[in-house]
């Protein structure tokens, strides 16, 4: 079939979907390029997880729909019951099912913007309403216009923390005051996809800091892409009340976490001790990358994830290409910011030339540049 046949195939498509622009992955590298386009782990997966994965052979049968054995012991880990664990293909996968579950035609979402690009979309599709209200001028989620966005017609909240792509928190002390104001019908997903790589004590933890336990409308994800290094597997998690993970039970697309993706994750969590180091040596990287880029003048937002927000503003598009041409795959967002991610430790010297050489043909008092 041509394209122009394919391209008047009558099907009618829901307007919304049609219009929707389909999901972009972060530029994939050639060979010798450093890929920081999509926060992935950069070390090779563990030897232990590899021979868990190829152990695991009987692809014949379909897998445990439920993933029985990782959500048993994940709720071992966290202190709740299996019940209120929900295993995923990722959690993108997760808040897909949860926003199925309680948001559609004329719901609103409400979620930070600039945020995970993945929310717009995941909003749409069950036919609901994005509600962005934008970050602060320092790049922290407004938690008082968020609550005051709060309408009858609010379905669900999202909180991510750490924000992707520029990387703040929230306290747990703020996010109790924002809930408090927070109808206790409407879900608020916490997405702590970086949970792992968070170094700053006030920085909220929705379990840790007894926000799940003490608001039964919130919902806490995380992943095992990030950290843990499975993002090619797709595996994450949902910690909540059981009623609301029943319902998003019953949108996922059953059979869709793979034997092989629930044994990597178990083989993850037997081997947590090396993942933490390596954990801890991308946020000694992220420190170095910090510190070096605020040493050369460059202003740029304490992360706590692992990547790096550097707001290029109306330049951002001249930086990527800027980025590339160095060798360095980033992820940007026209008009706004690029974001790199924390890779190889070679990968350093290499962003700071590159960040160093755009910024220094930019104007006194543009954003990028810090304040020295
Ligand atoms: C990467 C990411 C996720 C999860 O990705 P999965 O691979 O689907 O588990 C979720 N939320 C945010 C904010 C992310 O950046």
């Amino acid at each position: 079939m041509t394209n122009e046949a394919s391209n008047s195939a009558p099907v009618r498509v829901r307007p919304e979907i049609a219009s929707l622009p389909p999901y972009k992955q972060g530029k994939q590298a050639g060979a010798d390029a450093f890929k920081l386009s999509s926060n992935e782990n950069p070390f090779e997966p563990l030897p232990a997880v590899v021979d868990a994965i190829r152990a695991e052979v009987t692809i014949n049968r379909y897998p445990d729909a439920s993933a029985g054995r990782l959500r048993a012991r994940l709720a071992e880990k966290y202190g709740v019951t299996s019940d209120e664990v929900h295993v995923g293909s990722g959690s993108v996968a997760l808040i897909a099912q949860l926003l199925l579950a309680v948001a559609g035609p004329g719901d609103e979402v409400i979620f930070a913007w600039r945020s995970f690009e993945a929310y717009p979309g995941l909003t749409l599709v069950p036919g609901a309403t994005s509600v962005k209200v934008p970050l602060t001028a320092d790049f922290a989620h407004d938690l008082d216009a968020m609550a005051a966005a709060v309408t009858d017609r609010t379905r669900a909240i999202i909180l991510c923390t750490p924000n992707n792509p520029t990387g703040g928190t929230m306290s747990a002390a703020a996010v109790r005051e924002f809930l408090a104001k927070v109808p206790g019908d409407v879900l608020v997903m916490l997405d702590e996809a970086y949970a792992e790589f968070v170094t700053d004590p006030d920085a909220v933890d929705g379990v840790r800091d007894g926000i799940l336990a003490d608001f039964p409308n919130v919902v806490v994800l995380r992943t095992f892409s990030k950290a843990y290094g499975l993002a090619g597997l797709r595996v994450g998690y949902v910690l909540g009340h059981q009623r609301i993970l029943d319902a998003a039970r019953s949108t996922a697309i059953p059979l869709s976490v793979t034997a092989q993706a629930e044994t990597a994750a178990l083989a993850s969590l037997d081997n947590e001790a090396q993942l933490k180091a390596r954990v801890a040596v991308l946020v000694e990287r992220r420190t170095q990358l910090l510190d070096r880029l605020r040493a050369a003048g460059i202003m740029v937002p304490d992360s706590q994830a692992n990547f790096v927000w550097l707001a290029f503003g109306d330049d951002t598009m001249a930086a990527a290409a800027a980025f590339e041409a160095g060798g360095v795959i980033v992820r940007p967002f026209a008009g706004e910011g690029v974001r790199v991610s924390i890779g190889e430790a070679e990968s350093i010297d290499v962003i700071v030339r590159i960040a160093q050489s755009v910024v220094d043909t930019l104007p006194e008092g543009h954003p990028v540049r810090g304040l020295a």
